[in-house]
């Protein structure tokens, strides 16, 4: 049996009937189950967490080992509908990579199927993402887009004590005439 559209398009009571039944279906694809989660504009908030238990029921360990495969996935489809600090956001974010280190330890991946992952370093000493193992080609590791915000006040800030110097500079300068 074939699923005859994509999950995002589900209704509710479409998720409900799909997922207890997965073996029947030749394609069921986990990922896309919860990466629909967050793509799905058919569903409320409440619907979607209870179709997230749904899915832990069946497919946790699954949902667990995209902390490695795909951990903003992960990320985002664990805190739906909650509010984060960015210190709760540094916190999912350690957590993820001790669990990453744990699957890896776990499932003793070499260094041949492991060779697709590499570290996530973008430069930034704060960046949440540091030392995350991240797939190649995947989001994360393509660029530092997920920082735009602190990087725009990174800029905004040496904008601002540039022309505090450039103003000093220009005062002194004055003064120096004026002598
Ligand atoms: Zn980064």
């Amino acid at each position: 049996m074939t699923i005859d559209k994509p999950f995002n398009q589900f209704s509710k009571q479409e998720y409900l009937e799909c997922i207890p039944n997965h073996q029947l279906y030749t394609e069921f694809n986990t990922l896309g189950l919860y990466r629909s989660l967050l793509e799905n504009g058919n569903l409320s908030k409440d619907d979607k967490l209870e179709i997230r238990e749904l899915s832990h029921y069946y497919f946790k360990k699954t949902f667990d080992f995209l902390q490695l495969k795909d951990p903003q996935t992960f990320f985002e489809v664990s805190t739906i509908g909650v509010e984060l600090t960015k210190g709760d956001e540094l916190n999912w974010w350690r957590i993820i990579r001790e669990n990453q280190e744990k699957i890896i330890k776990e499932k003793k991946l070499n260094h041949r199927n492991f060779g697709s992952y590499a570290k996530h370093d973008c430069g930034i000493d704060y960046c949440p993402y540091n030392g995350l193992m991240i797939r190649q080609g995947s989001p994360l590791a393509e660029t530092s887009m997920h920082f735009k915000k602190d990087r725009n006040k990174d800029v905004k800030m040496q904008k601002a004590l540039r022309i505090k110097k450039e103003s000093r500079d220009w005062k002194r300068r004055r003064n120096e005439e004026e002598d």
